[in-house]
């Protein structure tokens, strides 16, 4: 912090800003317009990957219309700003919150900011990372600082084992589920408990991408062996007698035992089961072999009333279960789960099987590290054989605006965030659930389980 600024507004030091090509090219123009320079480029980083078409051969071409105007002018922006650029074709290219942690620009105890909600995936690593809007980013950029109101404090505890089959992604959308889209609303959560601390780093991002869905301010976890082991010797990190320094600061970012916070809330990790979301938002979630929720019996008249809008939109009826419904599509990407391990995980589900009849399924890897891992591994050849696309990297369909999208009223299984009405196309009716989940229903041509798969069984 750098000063109070009195009635609960602090004005924070920012140590590293993000940008991409939609929101953060926005913000890379103001300050050109204002001859504002940056005040530390070195802490400035762009990447290439909301608009950017995913198919392989692409290039500064896009199906959104005026894509390739926003590339460009990102691109020459970032040069001249003098700030380290992770362009179309680069090695490092990729979605904004895959590759910060994989060159690990994010690091425990810093403020990381980007113009783009998901930003609290980076709080998995004890940094203070927060989505904002492109004007602040761009205040950032000129003077280092932002001003921040002081959000209350929400301790989210997991407690126990998670049972088999279940991920960071069941747990996260159990959570919104229970507690609705808006129960961190006005809250920065720490994620903590024995489940947490059993999940990996890639797991972890997963549970902290999805806070803002929860309406949270962000989400975060105290740094551990996991943490340090993950961002050893990774491009950004600090090396020598600097490494041997922020061990010893890191080892400080743990909540004390008898911190207080404004909230507390505790999940007994073994009642979470795989889940799925049955309508528009993600607090509209259930269990993946639960029945639809009737609104007809909600107490609360709002939730009744975006109930009923959102089975209408998504088409599907009350009392009755999703698992079976037939789908037109499969998604595994995104910020959320498009990164090694989900593929690896989706990857044993569809070896040596075949995508249904009629259903479009695509992969696109959360980075081009991802993707050359990946392929060294075998695992495109696993999807590819299964009837899979194999995408170049980027957002893709995670967000429709014109670009990359599925067809008209589809139903679509997806690792993504967001179901909001027309997210991945116009009137796509989408599904968010594990990569596990996405690659079975792939498979069976309808929502399913690995289980179905394995030995159908629900
Ligand atoms: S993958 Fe989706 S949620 Fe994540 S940054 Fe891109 S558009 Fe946003």
């Amino acid at each position: 912090m750098v000063s109070s600024l009195g009635d609960g507004v602090d004005l924070l030091y920012i140590d590293r800003i993000f940008l991409h090509e939609r929101t953060g090219s926005i913000a890379l123009k103001g300050l050109q317009e204002k001859k504002r320079p940056l005040r530390h480029p070195e802490n400035v980083f762009c990447t290439i990957d909301h608009i950017v078409d995913t198919l392989p051969g692409r290039g500064d071409e896009t199906l959104m219309m005026g894509g390739k105007d926003f590339i460009q002018s990102t691109r020459a922006s970032a040069r001249d700003a003098g700030i380290t650029f992770f362009d179309i074709g680069d090695a490092q290219q990729g979605i904004v919150h895959v590759i910060s942690p994989e060159q690990a620009i994010v690091l425990p105890g810093l403020t990381v900011i980007c113009p783009d909600s998901h930003t609290c995936t980076q709080g998995a690593f004890g940094a203070l990372a927060f989505g904002v809007g492109s004007t602040e980013a761009e205040h950032a950029m000129a003077t280092g600082c932002l001003r921040l109101e002081k959000p209350k404090t929400l301790q989210i505890s997991f407690e126990g084992q998670l049972s088999e089959g279940v991920t960071a992604k069941d747990m996260i959308l159990y959570l919104i589920g229970k507690y609705s889209a808006a129960g961190g609303s006005g809250y920065s959560v720490e994620f903590c408990g024995d489940a947490v601390s059993a999940l990996d780093m890639e797991a972890r991002m997963t549970l902290c991408n999805m806070a803002v869905e929860f309406g949270a301010f962000t989400g975060m976890i105290a740094p551990d062996e996991k943490t340090i082991a993950y961002l050893e010797g990774r491009p950004y990190a600090p090396k020598g007698v600097d490494w041997t320094r922020a061990l010893c600061d890191w080892q400080n970012l743990e909540s004390d035992e008898k911190a207080n916070f404004d909230k507390k809330i505790t999940i007994n990790a073994a009642d979470i089961p795989p889940m799925i979301t049955w309508g528009t938002s993600p607090g509209q979630a259930m269990a993946l072999d639960g029945l639809v929720p009737d609104s007809a019996k909600m107490s609360d008249p709002h939730a009744q009333q975006a109930a009923e809008k959102a089975l209408a939109y998504m088409d599907i009826h009350p009392g009755r279960p999703l698992s079976g419904l037939a789908i037109d599509g499969a998604f595994i990407g995104s910020c959320t789960n498009s990164r090694l391990s989900d593929l690896r995980r989706a990857g044993e589900i569809l070896k040596g099987r075949k995508v249904a009849e009629g259903v479009r399924a695509i992969c696109v890897p959360g980075s081009s590290a991802v993707k050359r891992q990946a392929e060294a591994e075998g695992l495109d050849r696993i999807f590819t054989d299964a009837g899979f696309e194999w995408r170049e990297s980027g957002c893709s369909m995670c967000f429709y605006a014109g670009g990359e999208s599925f067809g008209l009223e589809q139903r679509v299984v997806t690792s993504t965030n967001r179901n909001f009405e027309s997210r991945q196309g116009p009137r796509v009716r989408s599904h968010l659930a594990s990569p596990e989940t996405v690659a079975a229903s792939a498979i069976m041509g309808h929502i399913a389980s690995p289980k179905e798969v394995e030995d159908g069984t629900l």
